[in-house]
């Protein structure tokens, strides 16, 4: 047995030992993370906190992070090992502390000084402290180049005012990537930002929180009054944060590969074939073809990235995946609502075993949207890998 198939034994035998292995007639009750209720939230969260710090006390989480940040030093073989055997079993989401792993993570790694990796890395990965990215304001989505949160110099230290929204788990984080303006009278609008470490305990930080349309608790906003940062709280340089967030940003459009699963929807898309008996159906065998041959692209598109050779390693490959994703994730869950008719979209409120497959879709559409919509990914598309005219702002 090869090193990386007796590692897969170990954390396959790990998870088989704490939890049951996944129906896949019920795979895709597994995207619906986000709990319907306050009292859910708090046991999601901290389902993934404890799953995270067991994966961990165990050797099998940040396994491709060096040594001295708190990792184990392996390769990305291994990481991804351990994410494909967590999609088999029937354990926690680990989405709360996505933007810890996901994005912070790999900002920190790249933007950040030594001291700062040395403090923050080990903690995150370890689910000792949870990371949100304070990015979004209520006018600058889209067009981000345009935050107006100021960051304005006093002695040494700096003194923040403004608003985000949008902050996914920033009610349960310690920590926030925070971009701010510290230069309004900067030639560019991008080179008068700067990025900050923001400790969400820090004085003048007020998290309120946001319950959106099926009544999930997981977004916020965050108000900014005379919040005190100081120097050894900035990622990389001042006035050079639009650099930091755009590498933190391609790393979130990629993120999506992780979810390219290992034939999870063609799995789904049989299983509720199988349950409707409609597996002779040709229209549905045709769009489960599609599926299976999408999901097949994704995947060798992941390992071209992975390997850094995707349309010659240009970063804005990630924006290629994240429209390629989300397409793909809205048009298996559309055939899973469509084999399992009104079972799919209604169901009594306190049904422990009620279908979830609306969530799962009405999910697929917040993907579209979170991390850049899939219009901004096609403008960058044009401009970054096909060489169109940029837009006119
Ligand atoms: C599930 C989820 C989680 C999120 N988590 C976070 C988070 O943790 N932190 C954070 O900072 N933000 C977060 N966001 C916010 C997200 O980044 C923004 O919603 C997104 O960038 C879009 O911005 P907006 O909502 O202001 O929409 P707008 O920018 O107002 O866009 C509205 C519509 O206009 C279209 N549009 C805008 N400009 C153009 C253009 N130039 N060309 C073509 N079409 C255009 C858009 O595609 C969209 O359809 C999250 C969003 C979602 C859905």
């Amino acid at each position: 047995m090869s090193e990386l198939e007796t590692f897969r034994a170990q954390v396959r035998a790990w998870l088989a030992e704490r939890y049951a292995q996944v129906d896949p007639a019920k795979d895709d009750e597994r995207g619906d993370t986000i709990a319907r209720a306050p009292e859910g939230h708090a046991a999601m969260v901290q389902g993934a906190i404890d799953l995270q710090q067991a994966l961990y006390a165990a050797g099998f989480w940040a396994t491709r992070l060096p040594v001295e940040y708190g990792g184990q030093g392996l390769t990305r073989a291994h990481d991804d090992i351990v994410n494909e055997e967590l999609m088999r079993f029937d354990c926690p989401s680990l989405r709360p502390l996505g933007i810890g792993m996901g994005l912070a993570m790999p900002t920190i790694l790249g933007a950040a000084g030594e001291e700062q990796k040395r403090r923050f890395l080990p903690k995150l990965v370890a689910a000792e402290e949870v990371w949100c990215q304070l990015f979004s304001e209520p006018d600058a989505g889209s067009d981000l180049v345009s935050l107006r949160c100021k960051a304005v110099r006093d002695g040494d230290t700096w003194v923040i005012t403004g608003q985000k929204v949008w902050s996914s788990f920033a009610s349960d984080a310690q920590f926030g990537m925070l971009l701010a303006r510290t230069d309004p009278n900067a030639e560019k609008p991008h080179s008068g930002i700067t990025m900050f470490i923001l400790p969400m305990d820090r004085k003048g930080v007020t998290v309120v929180p946001l319950v959106d349309i099926a009544g999930g608790h997981h977004f916020n906003e965050v108000f900014l009054e005379d919040v005190v940062l100081h120097d050894d709280e900035i990622i990389g340089e001042v006035n050079r944060g639009w650099q930091v967030a755009n590498g933190t940003l391609s790393g979130e459009r990629s993120g999506y590969l992780g979810g390219s699963g290992k034939g999870r929807r063609r799995r789904q898309a049989l299983a509720a074939a199988t349950a409707a008996g409609k597996l002779g159906d040709p229209v549905v065998r045709d769009r489960i073809v599609d599926i299976t041959a999408r999901e097949r692209i994704l995947e060798l598109l992941a390992e071209r990235i992975h390997a850094g050779v995707a349309l010659g390693g240009n970063p804005a490959a990630g924006s290629l995946v994240k429209v390629f994703a989300g397409d793909l994730e809205q048009q298996s869950s559309e055939l899973v609502i469509d084999l399992r008719g009104a079972a799919g979209v209604a169901w009594e409120a306190d049904q422990p075993d009620a279908d979830y497959s609306a969530h799962a879709l009405s999910g697929s559409r917040q993907a579209r949207i979170a991390g850049g919509t899939h219009e901004i990914q096609r403008n960058l598309m044009g401009e970054r890998i096909l060489g169109l005219p940029r837009e006119a702002r």
